[in-house]
């Protein structure tokens, strides 16, 4: 099981395995391609660019590539910081109850089943993860976010078996809790049933 991480560059968000190293949140990584690409191709200084101080060798060159260059700083998020997605503050979710479609789970439905439902509800928050191991009769849900992992098992046959929850909380300590349903699931994890 992986454990959620903050991003490196201190936004608060949890880091996205799918950054480099997975290290840091997408927001942050798509922001400092634009910071590279911002200063190697000199987005600050571009409309005072003359050909003599340039690579280029007729004024027609340097126009092109100065009308090309404007395309990428009409979404440069350095140049329009009001793009910025990762200037935007992350909220920490709180452990209070949201407004959300009613949901319960059915009784009688294989362990597959209901750890889909529960899947389900839960994935507007979390990313979650259904594993099923048929020799170990158990099904696993997996939900992950914001610094938080939630896991909870069924058996093959949809009973409850038993569910942990655990917050992150700066590394180096985990906080760890018994979850004895799937009702106690979702008001840890502040989700409306
Ligand atoms: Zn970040
Ligand atoms: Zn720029």
């Amino acid at each position: 099981m992986t454990k959620s991480r903050r991003c490196v560059m201190g936004c608060g968000r949890p880091a996205d395995s799918s950054t480099p190293e997975g290290l840091s949140c997408t927001p942050c990584d798509t922001k400092a391609g634009y910071e590279n690409a911002h200063s190697d191709n000199g987005h600050d200084t571009i409309e005072k660019l003359t050909v003599k101080g340039s690579v280029f060798k007729t004024k027609a060159e340097l126009e092109a590539w100065r009308d090309s260059e404007r395309v990428f700083m009409a979404e440069c998020w350095i140049c329009d910081p009001s793009l910025d997605l990762s200037a935007k503050t992350y909220v920490e979710r709180q452990g209070t109850s949201r407004a959300g479609v009613r949901h319960s789970v059915p009784l009688r439905e294989a362990g597959q089943v209901k750890a889909a439902i529960v899947a389900e509800k839960l994935g507007e928050s979390f990313h979650t993860e259904i594993k099923v191991a048929k020799k170990a009769d158990r099904v696993t849900l997996v939900a992950e976010g914001a610094g938080e992992t939630m896991e909870l098992l069924w058996d093959l046959a949809g009973r409850f078996v038993t569910g942990t929850w655990s917050v992150n909380l700066d590394g180096a300590h985990d906080r760890i809790r018994l979850v004895r349903n799937v009702s106690e699931a979702y008001r840890v994890l502040g989700v409306a049933k």
